[in-house]
């Protein structure tokens, strides 16, 4: 199997003389058309709803392509309430999945009228606190601890993270909370992450609605919602098959029939805060070989750098990399494809077989439409890039602009030698 970009060598060659390199550039039609199958998957529930993880990929323009198909967003910090409600996302059109939250933010979302989802037990009182009441509807984030496996195999480890109640915690919450007059509960977990599988979802939907079962009888709360959260991964490797959201669907009607609908709960609407699957194939980071290095090893030098995208220097994660009008010659060099950063896990890839690179040629760095710009920072004072959109009928649009030296210098408001650059 092969990874295939999509956009061609002719077509950036022409994107190139208005835009130069590096930037990201998503593709309209694989969002558009993805975002239409998670809605048919889960069609069979009423209330279904796609919160899309605001943090994923941050650009008003290419959640509004979600918005279109009836998306929401899923939100975590001020900006990203403000970048929702700039779009006319407002309301219960907004999940705000926050952890160790500022005060301030809960008044924002709750002035936006977005559903919380409370992180902790004591965040209870905080959030009373800082509201001067309880939301009648509210949602909690739930954390098993332990490992999450599917079929005998670990998945990930939620007992090592910071998020969400213990199930003690969040029998004991639900209680309290309908005492102070919560009508409308929510349960929320996201337990494993970029699971390439299609067990995860029903695997944590059966525990999910199991779980809701229980707490509709211990704690007599009305349960409307259930939140299945993030994790649907992508295959970042080539040979990787990706995910059946026909099928991840299937099985999470399955568990819905055999458990939610006996306990007569068939009316709680299911809603996913999916991130990486929504953009993550959709997006790929162009840049240009600038420099061939031949030292201890053959390097090859960029003009992106982790500040483009952070995952492999942050996890050592594979992106696939194609080298454009080069897609049928031999993979026979052994490269590592670099950036400028003084910082020497600053590569796309190491020892990857790529074919014979020269300065000049483009670099497409794969799936990088979620968890990429938005990773982005300035280290090494290096400026984010610009991100294009292809939109459907095939024209170029430039939806959020390069930084400049300017943007680099506009936080320090009194430096005196900031009026001799003439930005
Ligand atoms: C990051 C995050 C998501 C999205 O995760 P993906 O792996 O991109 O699907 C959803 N919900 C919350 C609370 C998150 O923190």
């Amino acid at each position: 199997m092969s990874k295939t970009p999509f956009v061609t060598k002719e077509k950036i060659e022409e994107i190139v003389k208005t835009y130069p390199t590096p930037f990201h550039i998503y593709d309209e039609k694989g969002i558009r058309d993805n975002m239409k199958a998670l809605k048919e998957a889960f069609s069979w529930n009423k209330g279904f709803k796609e919160y899309f993880a605001v943090k994923a990929t941050p650009n008003p323009y290419l959640i509004e392509i979600l918005r279109e198909l009836g998306c929401g967003c899923d939100c975590s910090s001020l900006t990203e309430l403000m970048l929702s409600e700039a779009m006319g996302v407002v309301g219960e059109e907004i999940m705000f999945s926050s952890n160790e939250t500022p005060a301030s933010e809960y008044q924002y979302a709750q002035k936006l009228g977005a559903i919380i989802n409370l992180d902790d037990i004591t965040h209870i009182e905080y959030l009373e606190e800082a509201l001067g009441m309880i939301p009648e509807t509210l949602s909690c984030r739930y954390n098993p601890g332990g490992v999450f496996k599917v079929s005998n195999s670990i998945m990930d480890n939620p007992g090592d993270a910071k998020y969400g109640f213990t199930t003690e915690q969040l029998f004991e919450g639900f209680r309290i909370l309908k005492e102070k007059g919560v009508k409308n509960f929510g349960i929320h977990a996201f337990l494993a992450s970029n699971t390439v599988t299609n067990e995860y979802y029903p695997e944590l939907a059966k525990q999910m609605f199991e779980l809701a079962v229980r707490l509709k009888e211990e704690t007599g709360a009305n349960i409307t919602f259930i939140n299945l959260s993030g994790g649907i991964g992508i295959p970042y490797l080539p040979d990787q098959e990706g995910n059946d959201i026909y099928e991840i669907g299937n099985g999470v009607r399955e568990a819905f029939e055999d458990v939610l609908i006996p306990a007569g709960m068939g009316d709680v609407a299911i809603y996913t805060e999916l991130g990486r699957y929504m953009m993550g194939p959709f997006g790929h980071l162009v840049t240009t070989a600038i420099h061939e290095k031949h030292t201890h090893k053959e390097y090859i030098g960029c003009d992106a750098c982790a500040v483009n995208l952070m995952r492999p220097a942050m996890y050592g994660s594979y992106h696939h990399i194609t080298v454009l009008g080069k897609e049928d010659q031999p993979a026979d060099r052994k490269y590592d494809i670099v950036g400028s950063l003084c910082e020497n896990n600053d590569k796309f890839a190491i020892n990857r077989m790529l074919p014979e690179i020269k300065p000049g040629d483009r670099l497409v760095i794969h799936d990088t439409g979620a968890h990429g710009y938005s990773m982005g920072y300035n280290y090494n004072g290096k400026l984010k890039s610009a991100e294009l959109l292809l939109c459907d009928n095939k024209e170029v649009k430039l939806i959020r602009r390069a930084e400049t030296p300017k943007d680099y210098f506009a936080t320090f408001d009194n430096l005196p030698i900031y009026d001799k650059f003439n930005f």
